[in-house]
């Protein structure tokens, strides 16, 4: 039998709490693997991942790409005998890794900040301005410049942000969220 160290334990058990799934039941069927469209890209399939969380080994889960390749589907839920929704476990993953920084060096996660980034601050996405910031942030400014250009010259890309109605609103939303999550962590 598999004796989890404190820290392992405790993990463990945090991440059942707080994403409410019962961690522990799963007993790698793989059925969440087999159906998953985001697997082929990850370093860890879905239900290694769990079984990361299972043997309490933090640093290699919240190290791990996977967990910012998921694209929430939900397609493992639906397939998994124990109704563990993988989708909210990675979630889960994604904020603690965040908290202790372990974020960083990810593609996806940065991705993810500047597309929310061009939310908070427009109310809605800036294509054009997502595409540069990329780039920039890639070191590879230049990589899409001319499809840009050809999308902006068919009026498919704007070259100036848009304006919303709504925007104090949606930062309102952003400030909000960022309370929350402080209020929980902090
Ligand atoms: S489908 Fe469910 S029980 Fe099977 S490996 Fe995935 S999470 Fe575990
Ligand atoms: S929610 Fe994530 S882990 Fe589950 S099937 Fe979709 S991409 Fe894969």
């Amino acid at each position: 039998m598999l004796v989890l160290s404190g820290r392992g334990q405790e993990f463990a058990n945090r991440v059942s709490l707080e994403s409410g799934q019962p961690v522990q039941q799963c007993y790698q069927c793989g059925k969440c693997t087999a159906g998953c469209p985001a697997a082929s890209f990850m370093d860890y399939a879905p239900h290694q991942v769990i079984h990361l969380v299972q043997l309490g080994l933090e640093e290699v889960v919240l190290s791990c790409r996977a967990i910012w390749v998921c694209t929430s589907c939900y397609t493992c839920t639906a397939r998994c005998p124990c109704r563990i929704e993988v989708a909210r476990i990675m979630d889960i993953l994604r904020a603690r890794a965040r908290r202790k920084g372990l974020h960083r060096g990810q593609r996806a996660a940065l991705f993810a900040d500047l597309f929310l980034d061009s939310v908070r601050r427009h109310g809605r996405l800036h294509e054009l301005e997502l595409g540069a910031r990329w780039g920039l942030s890639t070191g590879q400014p230049w990589r899409e410049a001319d499809l840009a250009a050809g999308l902006v010259a068919k009026r498919k890309l704007r070259l100036r942000p848009p304006r919303i109605k709504g925007v104090e609103e949606v930062r309102r939303i952003f400030r909000e969220a960022a309370r929350l999550e402080e209020g929980e962590h902090g």
